[in-house]
Protein backbone atom coordinates (compact mmCIF):
# COMPACT_ATOMS: atom_id res chain seq x y z
CA UNK A 1 0.00 0.00 0.00
CA UNK A 2 1.31 3.61 -0.80
CA UNK A 3 2.12 5.82 2.29
CA UNK A 4 -1.61 6.48 4.14
CA UNK A 5 -0.37 10.08 4.00
CA UNK A 6 -0.85 10.05 0.15
CA UNK A 7 -4.78 9.75 0.81
CA UNK A 8 -4.48 13.74 2.75
CA UNK A 9 -4.72 16.88 -0.03
CA UNK A 10 -1.21 17.90 -0.58
CA UNK A 11 -3.05 21.52 0.28
CA UNK A 12 -3.92 20.45 3.52
CA UNK A 13 -0.35 18.63 4.83
CA UNK A 14 0.91 22.32 3.99
CA UNK A 15 -1.23 23.57 5.97
CA UNK A 16 0.36 24.70 9.53
CA UNK A 17 -1.95 23.79 12.47
CA UNK A 18 -4.52 25.94 13.91
CA UNK A 19 -2.48 25.71 17.62
CA UNK A 20 -1.62 27.50 20.78
CA UNK A 21 1.25 27.31 22.81
CA UNK A 22 1.11 24.90 25.81
CA UNK A 23 2.52 26.98 28.36
CA UNK A 24 0.56 27.58 31.44
CA UNK A 25 1.07 31.15 33.81
CA UNK A 26 -1.30 32.41 36.62
CA UNK A 27 -1.82 35.30 34.86
CA UNK A 28 -3.52 34.47 31.72
CA UNK A 29 -3.62 37.29 28.50
CA UNK A 30 -3.27 35.20 25.86
CA UNK A 31 -6.69 34.25 24.62
CA UNK A 32 -9.20 37.81 24.56
CA UNK A 33 -11.02 35.86 27.43
CA UNK A 34 -13.03 37.56 30.22
CA UNK A 35 -10.87 37.90 32.89
CA UNK A 36 -13.45 37.34 34.97
CA UNK A 37 -15.60 34.34 35.91
CA UNK A 38 -18.87 34.04 35.53
CA UNK A 39 -20.96 36.00 37.73
CA UNK A 40 -22.18 33.20 40.57
CA UNK A 41 -26.19 34.14 40.23
CA UNK A 42 -25.69 33.07 36.70
CA UNK A 43 -24.27 29.98 37.18
CA UNK A 44 -26.45 28.78 39.92
CA UNK A 45 -29.90 30.10 37.79
CA UNK A 46 -27.86 27.58 35.05
CA UNK A 47 -27.37 24.67 37.85
CA UNK A 48 -31.33 24.99 38.67
CA UNK A 49 -32.46 24.87 35.44
CA UNK A 50 -30.56 21.59 34.34
CA UNK A 51 -31.12 19.92 37.30
CA UNK A 52 -34.82 20.44 36.77
CA UNK A 53 -34.88 18.56 33.51
CA UNK A 54 -33.97 14.80 32.79
CA UNK A 55 -30.65 13.79 32.03
CA UNK A 56 -31.60 10.87 30.41
CA UNK A 57 -33.45 12.90 27.53
CA UNK A 58 -31.80 14.73 24.03
CA UNK A 59 -31.64 18.51 24.20
CA UNK A 60 -34.57 20.14 21.87
CA UNK A 61 -34.08 19.43 18.61
CA UNK A 62 -34.44 22.77 17.30
CA UNK A 63 -33.19 25.04 20.03
CA UNK A 64 -36.53 26.80 20.27
CA UNK A 65 -36.55 28.17 23.23
CA UNK A 66 -32.53 29.07 23.12
CA UNK A 67 -32.74 30.67 19.06
CA UNK A 68 -35.89 32.89 20.73
CA UNK A 69 -34.13 34.86 23.48
CA UNK A 70 -30.82 35.32 21.16
CA UNK A 71 -33.57 36.54 18.48
CA UNK A 72 -35.11 39.12 21.79
CA UNK A 73 -31.61 39.62 22.80
CA UNK A 74 -30.19 40.74 19.24
CA UNK A 75 -32.91 42.34 17.83
CA UNK A 76 -33.25 39.72 14.74
CA UNK A 77 -35.63 36.96 13.53
CA UNK A 78 -35.33 33.54 15.44
CA UNK A 79 -35.51 31.83 12.45
CA UNK A 80 -32.41 33.48 10.96
CA UNK A 81 -30.09 32.40 13.92
CA UNK A 82 -28.34 29.51 14.47
CA UNK A 83 -26.66 29.06 18.08
CA UNK A 84 -23.44 26.74 17.38
CA UNK A 85 -20.77 25.11 19.83
CA UNK A 86 -18.55 27.79 19.44
CA UNK A 87 -18.48 30.21 17.12
CA UNK A 88 -15.74 27.77 15.57
CA UNK A 89 -18.31 25.38 14.64
CA UNK A 90 -20.36 28.11 12.78
CA UNK A 91 -17.13 29.42 10.56
CA UNK A 92 -16.62 25.85 9.76
CA UNK A 93 -20.44 25.11 8.61
CA UNK A 94 -21.12 28.58 6.93
CA UNK A 95 -17.73 27.39 4.75
CA UNK A 96 -19.00 23.86 4.11
CA UNK A 97 -22.07 24.62 2.60
CA UNK A 98 -20.22 27.81 0.18
CA UNK A 99 -16.90 26.54 -0.56
CA UNK A 100 -15.78 23.83 -2.82
CA UNK A 101 -13.06 23.07 -5.21
CA UNK A 102 -11.52 26.71 -6.22
CA UNK A 103 -14.16 28.90 -4.26
CA UNK A 104 -12.54 31.96 -3.59
CA UNK A 105 -12.52 33.53 -0.18
CA UNK A 106 -11.76 36.57 0.54
CA UNK A 107 -9.69 37.58 3.74
CA UNK A 108 -8.08 40.93 4.72
CA UNK A 109 -4.95 39.95 7.24
CA UNK A 110 -3.35 39.90 9.30
CA UNK A 111 -6.63 38.23 11.16
CA UNK A 112 -8.76 35.13 12.66
CA UNK A 113 -6.55 31.94 11.47
CA UNK A 114 -9.27 29.67 11.36
CA UNK A 115 -10.96 31.35 7.78
CA UNK A 116 -7.94 30.94 6.13
CA UNK A 117 -7.50 27.05 7.60
CA UNK A 118 -11.19 25.83 6.94
CA UNK A 119 -11.31 27.33 3.17
CA UNK A 120 -8.00 25.68 2.84
CA UNK A 121 -9.14 21.96 4.15
CA UNK A 122 -12.34 22.55 2.11
CA UNK A 123 -10.37 23.17 -1.28
CA UNK A 124 -11.04 26.99 -1.58
CA UNK A 125 -8.94 29.48 -2.72
CA UNK A 126 -8.30 32.05 0.03
CA UNK A 127 -8.11 35.81 -1.69
CA UNK A 128 -5.86 38.15 0.76
CA UNK A 129 -6.09 41.99 0.81
CA UNK A 130 -3.60 43.40 3.74
CA UNK A 131 -4.57 45.83 6.28
CA UNK A 132 -3.13 49.40 5.50
CA UNK A 133 -0.18 50.24 7.14
CA UNK A 134 -2.08 51.50 10.11
CA UNK A 135 -3.57 48.03 10.66
CA UNK A 136 -6.63 49.16 10.12
CA UNK A 137 -9.36 47.87 7.18
CA UNK A 138 -8.59 49.42 3.70
CA UNK A 139 -12.40 49.64 2.56
CA UNK A 140 -11.10 50.70 -1.27
CA UNK A 141 -8.50 47.65 -1.85
CA UNK A 142 -11.34 45.31 -0.24
CA UNK A 143 -13.92 47.08 -3.18
CA UNK A 144 -10.91 46.69 -5.67
CA UNK A 145 -10.89 43.25 -4.59
CA UNK A 146 -14.74 42.18 -4.77
CA UNK A 147 -14.60 43.68 -8.20
CA UNK A 148 -11.66 42.15 -9.65
CA UNK A 149 -11.83 38.70 -7.66
CA UNK A 150 -15.76 38.27 -7.03
CA UNK A 151 -15.14 35.96 -4.29
CA UNK A 152 -18.06 33.95 -3.08
CA UNK A 153 -17.47 34.83 0.66
CA UNK A 154 -16.01 37.74 1.91
CA UNK A 155 -15.48 37.66 5.69
CA UNK A 156 -14.33 40.07 7.56
CA UNK A 157 -13.54 40.45 11.22
CA UNK A 158 -14.87 43.44 13.42
CA UNK A 159 -13.06 44.51 15.92
CA UNK A 160 -10.70 42.36 13.91
CA UNK A 161 -8.52 39.78 15.70
CA UNK A 162 -5.61 40.70 16.29
CA UNK A 163 -5.49 44.04 15.57
CA UNK A 164 -8.41 45.77 17.01
CA UNK A 165 -9.64 47.75 13.98
CA UNK A 166 -13.39 47.69 13.16
CA UNK A 167 -14.75 48.06 9.40
CA UNK A 168 -16.10 51.62 8.84
CA UNK A 169 -19.73 51.26 8.58
CA UNK A 170 -19.74 53.13 5.06
CA UNK A 171 -17.44 50.88 3.79
CA UNK A 172 -19.29 47.90 4.69
CA UNK A 173 -22.68 49.15 2.96
CA UNK A 174 -20.74 49.58 -0.31
CA UNK A 175 -19.12 45.74 -0.37
CA UNK A 176 -22.24 44.76 0.69
CA UNK A 177 -23.67 46.15 -2.52
CA UNK A 178 -20.45 45.88 -5.00
CA UNK A 179 -20.39 41.91 -4.38
CA UNK A 180 -22.31 39.12 -5.61
CA UNK A 181 -21.38 37.02 -2.75
CA UNK A 182 -21.81 37.02 0.73
CA UNK A 183 -20.19 38.87 3.41
CA UNK A 184 -19.95 37.50 6.82
CA UNK A 185 -18.85 39.95 9.85
CA UNK A 186 -17.29 38.11 12.67
CA UNK A 187 -18.68 40.04 15.67
CA UNK A 188 -16.86 37.86 18.17
CA UNK A 189 -15.94 41.25 20.29
CA UNK A 190 -18.40 43.52 19.39
CA UNK A 191 -19.56 44.69 23.14
CA UNK A 192 -16.18 46.08 23.71
CA UNK A 193 -16.72 48.27 20.33
CA UNK A 194 -20.39 49.25 21.49
CA UNK A 195 -21.50 48.40 17.75
CA UNK A 196 -22.42 46.24 15.91
CA UNK A 197 -23.64 45.45 12.17
CA UNK A 198 -26.90 43.25 12.76
CA UNK A 199 -29.35 46.38 11.67
CA UNK A 200 -27.76 46.18 8.74
CA UNK A 201 -29.15 42.74 7.80
CA UNK A 202 -33.01 43.95 7.30
CA UNK A 203 -31.79 45.79 3.85
CA UNK A 204 -28.97 42.98 3.05
CA UNK A 205 -29.64 39.32 2.67
CA UNK A 206 -26.41 38.59 1.97
CA UNK A 207 -25.47 39.37 5.35
CA UNK A 208 -24.09 37.27 8.01
CA UNK A 209 -23.17 37.91 11.18
CA UNK A 210 -21.26 35.62 13.53
CA UNK A 211 -21.50 36.14 17.48
CA UNK A 212 -19.85 34.43 20.53
CA UNK A 213 -20.45 33.80 24.50
CA UNK A 214 -16.50 33.04 24.64
CA UNK A 215 -15.60 36.92 25.54
CA UNK A 216 -17.61 39.38 27.05
CA UNK A 217 -20.47 36.75 28.08
CA UNK A 218 -17.72 34.78 30.06
CA UNK A 219 -18.68 31.51 28.84
CA UNK A 220 -15.61 30.25 26.72
CA UNK A 221 -15.75 26.69 28.50
CA UNK A 222 -19.00 26.35 27.30
CA UNK A 223 -18.48 26.69 23.34
CA UNK A 224 -21.56 28.75 22.12
CA UNK A 225 -21.47 31.24 19.44
CA UNK A 226 -24.55 32.56 16.95
CA UNK A 227 -25.05 33.16 13.57
CA UNK A 228 -27.46 35.59 12.16
CA UNK A 229 -28.68 36.27 8.85
CA UNK A 230 -31.61 36.01 6.37
CA UNK A 231 -33.91 32.64 7.30
CA UNK A 232 -33.56 31.55 3.84
CA UNK A 233 -29.60 31.64 4.28
CA UNK A 234 -30.08 30.23 7.68
CA UNK A 235 -31.79 27.20 7.13
CA UNK A 236 -29.18 26.26 4.08
CA UNK A 237 -26.50 26.86 6.18
CA UNK A 238 -28.10 24.61 9.26
CA UNK A 239 -27.74 21.64 6.63
CA UNK A 240 -24.30 21.06 7.63
CA UNK A 241 -25.20 21.47 11.48
CA UNK A 242 -24.69 17.96 13.45
CA UNK A 243 -28.48 17.42 15.14
CA UNK A 244 -27.78 18.71 18.91
CA UNK A 245 -24.91 20.54 18.49
CA UNK A 246 -25.14 22.25 21.61
CA UNK A 247 -25.59 19.92 24.14
CA UNK A 248 -28.30 21.01 27.26
CA UNK A 249 -26.03 22.72 29.61
CA UNK A 250 -24.55 25.35 27.43
CA UNK A 251 -28.06 25.96 26.05
CA UNK A 252 -29.34 26.71 29.58
CA UNK A 253 -26.53 29.13 30.16
CA UNK A 254 -26.31 30.83 26.94
CA UNK A 255 -30.34 31.74 27.48
CA UNK A 256 -29.63 32.81 31.38
CA UNK A 257 -26.42 34.84 29.76
CA UNK A 258 -28.91 36.91 28.03
CA UNK A 259 -31.49 37.64 30.21
CA UNK A 260 -29.09 38.78 33.06
CA UNK A 261 -26.23 40.41 30.60
CA UNK A 262 -27.39 43.88 31.46
CA UNK A 263 -27.72 43.68 35.53
CA UNK A 264 -24.30 40.98 36.02
CA UNK A 265 -22.15 41.56 32.25
CA UNK A 266 -22.12 44.38 30.93
CA UNK A 267 -20.74 45.86 33.93
CA UNK A 268 -17.51 43.84 33.50
CA UNK A 269 -17.38 44.49 29.46
CA UNK A 270 -17.90 48.34 30.80
CA UNK A 271 -14.65 47.72 33.54
CA UNK A 272 -12.50 45.88 30.73
CA UNK A 273 -13.19 48.90 28.33
CA UNK A 274 -11.87 50.83 30.80
CA UNK A 275 -8.85 48.93 31.53
CA UNK A 276 -7.95 48.31 27.70
CA UNK A 277 -7.68 52.34 27.14
CA UNK A 278 -5.88 52.52 30.73
CA UNK A 279 -3.21 49.95 29.72
CA UNK A 280 -3.05 51.74 26.25
CA UNK A 281 -1.83 55.05 27.96
CA UNK A 282 0.09 53.06 30.35
CA UNK A 283 2.00 51.51 27.67
CA UNK A 284 2.57 54.31 25.33
CA UNK A 285 5.16 55.53 28.41
CA UNK A 286 7.30 52.91 28.06
CA UNK A 287 10.16 53.35 26.35
CA UNK A 288 10.50 50.29 23.29
CA UNK A 289 6.62 49.79 22.92
CA UNK A 290 4.10 51.37 20.95
CA UNK A 291 0.77 50.05 21.63
CA UNK A 292 -1.70 50.22 18.78
CA UNK A 293 -5.47 51.03 19.06
CA UNK A 294 -8.18 48.63 19.61
CA UNK A 295 -11.89 48.69 20.02
CA UNK A 296 -11.94 44.89 21.73
CA UNK A 297 -10.62 43.01 25.11
CA UNK A 298 -7.24 42.58 23.40
CA UNK A 299 -4.14 44.99 21.85
CA UNK A 300 -1.19 44.77 19.82
CA UNK A 301 2.12 45.97 20.61
CA UNK A 302 4.96 46.97 18.71
CA UNK A 303 8.31 45.95 20.04
CA UNK A 304 11.02 46.92 20.29
CA UNK A 305 12.51 43.67 21.70
CA UNK A 306 12.08 40.20 19.64
CA UNK A 307 8.23 39.13 20.93
CA UNK A 308 10.02 35.78 21.44
CA UNK A 309 12.08 37.35 23.95
CA UNK A 310 9.16 39.17 25.63
CA UNK A 311 7.05 36.64 25.80
CA UNK A 312 9.73 34.57 27.77
CA UNK A 313 10.48 37.13 29.81
CA UNK A 314 6.55 37.63 30.95
CA UNK A 315 6.35 34.04 31.27
CA UNK A 316 9.16 34.00 33.60
CA UNK A 317 7.34 36.34 35.67
CA UNK A 318 4.09 34.30 35.58
CA UNK A 319 2.31 35.99 32.56
CA UNK A 320 1.07 34.56 29.27
CA UNK A 321 0.66 36.75 26.25
CA UNK A 322 0.09 36.00 22.44
CA UNK A 323 3.49 36.23 20.39
CA UNK A 324 2.08 36.75 16.79
CA UNK A 325 4.92 37.86 14.75
CA UNK A 326 4.65 34.96 12.42
CA UNK A 327 1.12 36.66 11.43
CA UNK A 328 1.80 38.54 8.16
CA UNK A 329 2.55 42.02 8.78
CA UNK A 330 3.09 41.41 12.56
CA UNK A 331 6.91 40.62 12.81
CA UNK A 332 7.38 42.80 15.86
CA UNK A 333 4.23 42.58 17.85
CA UNK A 334 3.11 40.77 20.80
CA UNK A 335 -0.44 40.78 21.71
CA UNK A 336 -2.04 40.99 24.48
CA UNK A 337 -5.51 40.66 26.41
CA UNK A 338 -7.01 42.97 28.71
CA UNK A 339 -7.02 41.79 32.91
CA UNK A 340 -8.54 42.63 35.93
CA UNK A 341 -6.79 46.09 37.20
CA UNK A 342 -4.43 44.01 39.23
CA UNK A 343 -3.64 41.60 36.44
CA UNK A 344 -2.71 44.69 34.19
CA UNK A 345 -1.00 46.50 37.14
CA UNK A 346 1.38 43.14 37.49
CA UNK A 347 1.88 42.68 33.20
CA UNK A 348 2.68 47.09 33.17
CA UNK A 349 5.19 46.36 35.87
CA UNK A 350 7.04 43.66 34.43
CA UNK A 351 7.33 45.22 31.01
CA UNK A 352 8.67 48.33 32.78
CA UNK A 353 11.36 46.18 33.70
CA UNK A 354 11.72 44.05 31.04
CA UNK A 355 12.28 47.13 28.80
CA UNK A 356 14.26 48.99 31.27
CA UNK A 357 17.04 48.77 30.11
CA UNK A 358 15.78 49.07 26.23
CA UNK A 359 17.52 51.93 24.54
CA UNK A 360 16.61 50.80 20.72
CA UNK A 361 14.13 53.46 19.61
CA UNK A 362 11.53 52.24 17.81
N1 LIG B 1 -13.91 34.61 15.93
C1 LIG B 1 -12.88 35.30 16.40
C2 LIG B 1 -12.48 36.56 15.76
C3 LIG B 1 -12.15 34.83 17.49
O1 LIG B 1 -11.11 35.53 17.96
C4 LIG B 1 -12.54 33.61 18.10
C5 LIG B 1 -11.82 33.02 19.28
N2 LIG B 1 -10.56 33.39 19.52
C6 LIG B 1 -13.62 32.94 17.55
C7 LIG B 1 -14.28 33.47 16.48
C8 LIG B 1 -14.06 31.61 18.08
O2 LIG B 1 -14.83 31.74 19.18
P1 LIG B 1 -15.66 30.54 19.81
O3 LIG B 1 -15.07 30.34 21.15
O4 LIG B 1 -17.06 31.06 19.85
O5 LIG B 1 -15.56 29.34 18.92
Amino acid sequence: MSKPLNAIKAKVQALRAYSLSSDRASIKLNQNENPWNLPPEIGSEILRRVNERPWSRYPDFHARALHERLAEFAGWKADGIIAGNGSNELIQALLMVTVGSGTRVLISEPTFALYRQITTVLGGEVIRVPLSSKLTYDGEALRRAIESASPQVTIICSPNNPTGCVIDPKDLESLLEATRGLIVIDEAYHEFSGESVVPLLRQHPNLIVLRTFSKAMAMAGLRVGYLLTAPELAQEIAKAVLPYNLNVISQTAAQVAVEMYESTLKPLVNLICAERDRVYERLKEIKGLEPVPSRGNFMLVRSAMSPRLVFDELLRRDILIRDVSAYPMLGNYFRISVGTPEENDQLLASLREIFGSVDTPL
